[in-house]
C-alpha cells in the first residue's frame, strides 16, 4: 500500500491562538481512516490545514507523494482533495443539479459523473430538481458527500458525517461509506460516535487538546475501553 497523505510537525493557529500541536498521521490508498477525538478536540483545524484552508504555519503535509503545506485551498482540490465540511455547506436556492454541478472540478477526471452518482445515493435521484434548502438534514449530508466525489477525488475528507443525523440516517450513511470502500475510495474521517467509527475504518487516530494521543488498528482500538473512555466519553 502506498501513502496517499502524510503529515508531520503540523502546527496550526488561528491569530494567536495554537490550536494544532506536532499533528502527525497517514492515510494509504483504499483505506478508511478515522480521526477521533471529543467538541473542539481540534478535527475541524486538521481537515481546515489539509484542506488549504487554515494554512498550518510549521508541518510538512505531502499529499500523492507531492508536497503541499500551505497550497491554497482550490489547489489542493485540483491535486485530488475532496472536502466535505461539517457545516455542510448546500446552497439553498439551487437544485440537488446544481448544486452536484459545483463540485465539479477543472482539470478532473475519473469515474465519477452525474449519473453514476445519482445511481450512488438513491434519495437523490429521485429528487434531481428539489431546491437544496428544501432538504432534509440527512438529505444534505448525502448531497454534500455526493457533490465532493462529483470533483473525482483521490482522497475524499469529511469532517464528522454523522452528526446530528437521526439513526435511520446515520445506518444509510454507514451503508455508503463501507460501498464507497469497496469501490476503492480512500476515506478520512473524523468522528465522535464511536459506533460509527468502529463499523466503517479501518485505522484511528484520536486527537485531544491539539495533539495526536493515540493511532492504532480497528482492533486494537476496539478492545481499548480505557482509552475511549479517557479520550471519547463525553
Ligand atoms: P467540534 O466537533 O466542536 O467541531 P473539533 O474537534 O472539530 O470540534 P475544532 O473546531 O478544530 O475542534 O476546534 C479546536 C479548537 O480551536 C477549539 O478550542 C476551538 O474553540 C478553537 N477554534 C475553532 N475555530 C476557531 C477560530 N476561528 N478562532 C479561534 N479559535 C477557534
Amino acid at each position: 500500500m502506498k501513502p496517499i497523505l502524510q503529515v508531520s510537525g503540523m502546527h496550526t493557529y488561528y491569530g494567536r491562538s495554537h490550536i494544532l500541536f506536532d499533528v502527525a498521521l497517514s492515510v494509504y490508498e483504499g483505506e478508511t481512516v478515522c480521526l477521533m477525538g471529543r467538541n473542539g478536540a481540534g478535527k475541524t483545524t486538521t481537515f481546515r490545514s489539509l484542506a488549504g484552508l487554515t494554512p498550518p504555519r510549521a508541518g510538512e503535509v505531502v499529499f500523492k507523494g507531492k508536497p503541499c503545506t500551505r497550497l491554497p485551498a482550490y489547489r489542493m482540490a485540483r491535486l485530488g482533495l475532496g472536502f466535505v465540511p461539517e457545516d455542510r455547506r448546500i446552497l439553498g436556492p439551487l437544485t440537488v443539479k446544481e448544486n452536484l454541478e459545483l463540485g465539479k472540478v477543472p482539470g478532473r477526471k475519473g469515474p465519477w459523473t452525474m449519473s453514476r452518482v445519482l445511481d450512488q445515493f438513491p434519495v437523490l435521484r429521485d429528487m434531481p430538481h428539489r431546491l437544496g434548502g428544501t432538504l432534509s438534514g440527512g438529505e444534505q449530508q448525502m448531497l454534500t458527500i455526493a457533490r465532493a466525489l462529483m470533483g473525482n477525488p483521490d482522497l475524499l475528507l469529511l469532517d464528522e458525517p454523522s452528526e446530528g443525523l437521526a439513526p435511520v440516517i446515520v445506518a444509510e450513511l454507514r451503508r455508503l461509506l463501507l460501498q464507497l470502500k469497496q469501490m476503492g475510495t480512500t476515506i478520512l474521517l473524523s468522528e465522535q460516535n464511536i459506533r460509527f467509527a468502529l463499523a466503517v475504518t479501518d485505522r484511528v487516530f484520536i486527537i485531544d487538546k491539539g495533539h495526536i494521543v493515540y493511532s492504532g488498528g480497528i482492533d486494537d482500538f476496539r478492545r481499548n475501553t480505557e482509552l475511549q473512555q479517557k479520550y471519547l466519553s463525553v
